[in-house]
């Protein structure tokens, strides 16, 4: 064992996932389903964090139905994004359009996170292999010479050593289990932050600009029902700098972009109600050892242009449970079919990853660096504008990814 701490109870299980989030959940779901003896880690006692990733994209409502959860979950309550419009400079212009999709589900689904979560926890409740712990946290790997066989846990009523014949690592952009398996982390960077708040909506209040860049600034705001989620781009590590001009030069500013917002953006009453998000992209090199897999945020982690994260994770999901099930009944699988997850899911990854850049470096960069000058709509917007029939290509990239997964796991008797 790496730690020196004595261990306290311990349990033994075939896969340990770490980390309850979109990836954890699902492939917790998903291994249950094929009958594995599985134990989903969750280090907070729930799931209701705000600002995480809200999206559905088609991918994964398409996932969803594929194992017939999705008449549930779309009773939830959610809002759906078909149109993505935008004002750039003050000038309309239409960035995807998902109805062009042909697809079962051509929209985006917007929906909490807790909710999403949740959900896969209860529907994951029938099946008798898999176990969720909330308030358990990994704190270090067990090892039994080259090969990872577990992690030790802190609960509340003390330590626990879990043993696993694999385990899988889904605890996300900050995860310890890759930072403790010392796994070889590729930064990308990003040249902007995002402030992320929430400002009051009132029923007779409708907009359907979702970005706007102007000169110096760029905001995204999203229609929640009784609130306007928005997301405010500042250029990277400009933070302090934002706060030190205050609160109100702030949400003025956001005001003059969005005038929608100046009613509701009394509810921004300091800096507490502002979430940093400090945005990265990075992944890694390597994404196993003998014993252990790294998956969703913590094997990549993906800026929030295209708001793709969410779903690349449950796509990981998929993907690791269409590969492993079968192997996982008879053990853990050799280090090579481990490695079968990061030949699957890397291309698709790089490929959003550099789709990300581009619109970063192009896009993102440009309107933050431009100052007081006027702003010109790219081209490349100004034709997808133009010409409708564009409109499906940027929609089918944010909508369905490349090399979108489907469930071929299978189903044990009676799941
Ligand atoms: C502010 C913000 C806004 C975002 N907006 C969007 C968006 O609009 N659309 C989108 O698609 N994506 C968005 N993302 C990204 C998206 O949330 C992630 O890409 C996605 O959640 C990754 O899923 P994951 O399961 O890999 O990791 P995470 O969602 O990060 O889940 C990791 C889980 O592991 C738990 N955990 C961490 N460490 C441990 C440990 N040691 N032991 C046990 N549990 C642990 C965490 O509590 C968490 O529940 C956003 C991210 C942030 C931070």
């Amino acid at each position: 064992m790496t730690s020196g701490q004595q261990p306290g109870k311990t349990m033994k299980v075939r896969c340990c996932i770490v980390g309850g989030g979109p990836a954890g959940m699902m492939l917790g779901y998903l291994l249950g389903r094929a009958g594995i003896d599985v134990v989903v880690l969750e280090k907070h006692a729930d799931f209701f964090r705000d600002f995480r990733g809200d999206t559905v994209h088609p991918s994964t409502l398409q996932v969803m139905d594929e194992l017939g959860l999705i008449d549930g979950f779309l009773k939830l309550p959610h809002q759906r994004l078909q149109k993505m419009d935008g004002l750039f400079g003050g000038t309309p212009v239409r960035i995807a359009d998902l109805s062009r999709l042909h697809t079962k589900y051509p929209f985006i689904a917007f929906m909490p996170q807790w909710d999403f979560l949740n959900y896969l926890r209860e529907a994951g409740r029938r099946f008798a292999s898999l176990k969720v712990m909330m308030s358990t946290e990994a704190v270090d790997l067990i090892r039994r010479g080259e090969t990872i066989a577990g992690v030790r846990a802190k609960t509340p009523d003390g330590t626990i050593d879990i043993e696993a014949d694999l385990t899988i690592a889904c605890d996300g952009r900050h995860s310890t289990v890759r930072e403790r398996a010392g796994l070889p982390v590729e930064e990308i960077g990003a040249p902007m932050d995002v402030l992320w708040f929430r400002a009051g909506r009132r029923p007779d209040e409708t907009e359907n600009v979702f970005a706007r860049v102007e000169p110096g600034k760029m905001m995204i705001t999203f229609d929640r029902g009784d609130y306007w989620q928005c997301a405010y781009v500042i250029a990277k590590g400009q933070h302090e700098a934002v706060k030190a001009r205050g609160l109100q030069a702030l949400l003025d500013d956001v005001v003059r972009m969005a005038p929608i917002l100046r009613s509701g953006i009394a509810e921004v009453k300091s800096f507490d109600d502002i979430k940093l998000l400090t945005v990265a992209i990075n992944r890694l090199t390597r994404w196993t050892q003998p014993g252990l897999l790294c998956i969703g945020d913590a094997a990549h982690a993906m800026s929030p242009v295209g708001g793709v994260g969410v779903n690349l994770a449950v796509q990981d999901a998929v993907a690791t449970a269409n590969l492993l099930a079968d192997k996982l009944q008879h053990g853990c699988p050799s280090e090579d079919e481990l490695d079968a997850i990061r030949r699957r899911r890397e291309f698709p990854v790089k490929m959003t990853q550099r789709m990300q850049v581009v619109v970063q470096n192009n896009l993102i960069s440009g309107a933050l660096r431009s100052g007081d000058r006027p702003l010109k709509v790219p081209l490349v917007v100004r034709l997808i504008t133009a010409l409708p029939w564009l409109q499906g290509i940027p929609a089918r990239l944010i909508a369905l990814g490349v090399r979108p997964e489907h469930v071929h796991s299978r189903a044990a008797p009676g799941s």
